[in-house]
């Protein structure tokens, strides 16, 4: 039976467009494939919704992406709406809409791909064959918690505080994501806090343990922060899923993509518990190179096929679309981005091209 899905695309600003249409063109082959109907309806956000009405997030578009399966996003933001007033900056934007959708759950990839494994800053052996995901808790801790702000004590003396606090609820929320994502992947899951310092993070172990009851196929283990950055760098392939706090997950999570080591290949997830999620590159608008056909589609394409597997739960279209990036690396083909001796440069519209191709063999 043919599976419908109503999809919000936010192409939002600078290479937006470019790679959201290559991302679009490769769903369509998919949908074909696999029996899938793609409903698009595409939003404005960020630069160009403020240039358009202006403010970043339009209740129209947040509403429409409330009654979509999955809101596939791009990138926002530029040099021309830097200096707004925050509330209409660009990324004020994309705060409302994790508020929105209530997105309490970052996922974030950070896997070595075979042909571009001399882009890592690490060796060869450490990071060969590294896969692994941080599920960052996104809505709540020290970003959010109260009291915040700075004060003055009695002498006058300014004093800046902030509060890490988490709920049981949220605790159990987080793990409960966690537990699924190890569950699709290798099993295991590494729980990250500081639990030998602060109470927060001895609520966060007590609650991880207990849920683990729940999960007994998934094998369990904790790190406190520190050693974790210390692991990623020291032995990489010991991790298979991480959970983590907001403010331990914003730290670890660059640091495990940065063992992958181009910036253009890396797709997140942005959960809620029910409703839609985010699906989105991690990079930015890349204004630098905007409108000239020289931005790297691949993490907006990976990001689509993290949206299939994590948002609309289709694992075979998410390996096929993976599988054939990894097929277009393995013809040399490359973006600028990515690009060193002896491979095949192409820009956007044609890595676009070159991925339908290998779809469609
Ligand atoms: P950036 O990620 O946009 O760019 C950093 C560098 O990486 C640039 O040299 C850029 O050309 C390159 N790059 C990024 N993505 C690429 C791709 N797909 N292919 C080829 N090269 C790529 O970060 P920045 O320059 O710090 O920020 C630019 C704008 O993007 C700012 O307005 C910032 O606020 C915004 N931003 C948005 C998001 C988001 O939408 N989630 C995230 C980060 C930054």
């Amino acid at each position: 039976m043919t599976q419908h899905y109503r999809i919000t695309l936010l192409p939002g600003d600078g290479i937006g467009p470019e790679i959201m249409a290559v991302a679009v063109d490769v769903l369509q082959v998919i949908a074909k494939q696999f029996d899938i109907q793609f409903e698009f309806k595409e939003c404005l956000m960020g630069g160009a919704a403020i240039d358009a009405t202006g403010e970043p997030l339009p209740a129209e578009t947040l509403e429409t992406c409330r009654n979509s399966d999955a809101v596939l996003l791009a990138a926002i933001g530029g040099y021309k709406w830097d200096n707004l007033p925050r509330h209409q900056r660009p990324e004020t934007g994309l705060l409302g809409l994790r508020a929105g959708l209530d997105l309490f759950a970052n996922l974030r990839p950070a896997k070595i791909l075979p042909q571009l494994i001399d882009a890592s800053s690490l060796k060869r052996e450490v990071v060969e064959g590294v896969d692994i995901m941080v599920v960052r808790e996104l809505t709540g801790g020290i970003y959010f918690g109260k009291p915040r702000g700075i004060f003055e004590t009695e002498t006058g003396e300014k004093r800046g505080v902030n509060t890490m606090a988490y709920t049981v609820s949220e605790i159990d929320r987080i793990g409960r994501v966690a537990f699924e994502t190890a569950r699709k992947r290798g099993g295991k899951l590494c729980s990250v806090d500081k639990s030998n310092v602060l109470e927060v993070s001895q609520l966060w172990r007590d609650r991880i343990t207990e849920l683990s009851k729940e999960y007994q196929d998934i094998e369990l283990s904790h790190l406190y922060v520190d050693n974790a950055a210390m692991q990623l760098l020291r032995w990489p392939k010991q991790f298979d899923t991480i959970v983590t706090g907001n403010l331990f997950g914003d730290i670890l999570s660059d640091a495990a993509a940065m063992l992958t080591g181009s910036i253009g290949m890396l797709p997140s997830a942005s959960l809620g518990a029910s409703g839609p999620g985010v699906f989105e590159p991690v990079h930015g608008s890349a204004p630098d190179i905007a409108g000239l056909d020289k931005a790297n589609p691949l993490a907006q394409v990976l990001s689509a096929a993290m949206m299939l597997r994590y948002g609309l739960d289709q694992p075979a279209a998410a390996d096929k679309i993976e599988q054939a990036v990894l097929k277009v690396l393995d013809k040399g083909d490359r973006t600028g981005d990515l690009m060193s001796a002896g491979m095949n440069l192409l820009g956007c519209r044609a890595m676009g091209d070159s991925l339908i191709k290998a779809l469609e063999d």
